[in-house]
């Protein structure tokens, strides 16, 4: 993203705000909206970091950020899911919210990071770990197959598990 892509972003949300503010004769409204506006953004942006370039950070380790940081990952597996990074109630409202993942895939591991995987294993082996790299359970025909969403390298996934190391 381009460093001013945040400000037009800000000035598209702060559209509606205009003809409100005149409306009502109170132009303070408008310093309000944009006050809101730029609060919101910045902590997405911050949150949204912290959750690709973990560090330790005293956030990282608050609850809420622990249960966002699980949303936002399964937003990346599944990119029609889970679009809210700060506050995930248009997700509940618009019925993109996923809590948990419907196949085993491997997702990064950390203190800051929840389980996100099925509750019911989809490994087929008894004792094997449940996540599968490059591949993934059909549950339909019950075998292992490759599946190019998960295989394929894209930044996004790199960036998921440097998470790991880090
Ligand atoms: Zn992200």
């Amino acid at each position: 993203m381009a460093w001013w892509n945040g400000a037009v972003l800000i000035a598209v949300v702060m559209i509606p705000a205009v003809p409100l503010a005149w409306a009502v004769g109170h132009w303070a409204l408008l310093a309000g909206a944009f006050m809101a506006m730029t609060s919101y953004y910045c902590v997405y942006e911050y949150i949204h970091w912290c959750m690709h370039l973990p560090k330790a950070r005293v956030v990282e380790r608050a609850g809420f950020f622990f249960r966002l940081n699980g949303h936002h990952l399964l937003h990346h597996r599944y990119m029609h899911k889970n679009f809210n990074v700060v506050l995930p109630l248009a997700d509940l409202c618009l019925g993109t919210l996923l809590r948990r993942s419907k196949v085993s895939f491997a997702q990064t591991r950390g203190p800051a990071v929840p389980d996100v995987q099925p509750l019911i294993a989809t490994s087929p082996i008894v004792g094997a770990p449940r996540c599968h790299v490059g591949s993934e359970r059909s549950e339909a025909a019950g075998r292992t197959v490759a599946s190019p969403a998960i295989s394929a390298p894209s930044a996004e996934r790199l960036d998921v598990s440097r998470r790991t190391v880090a």
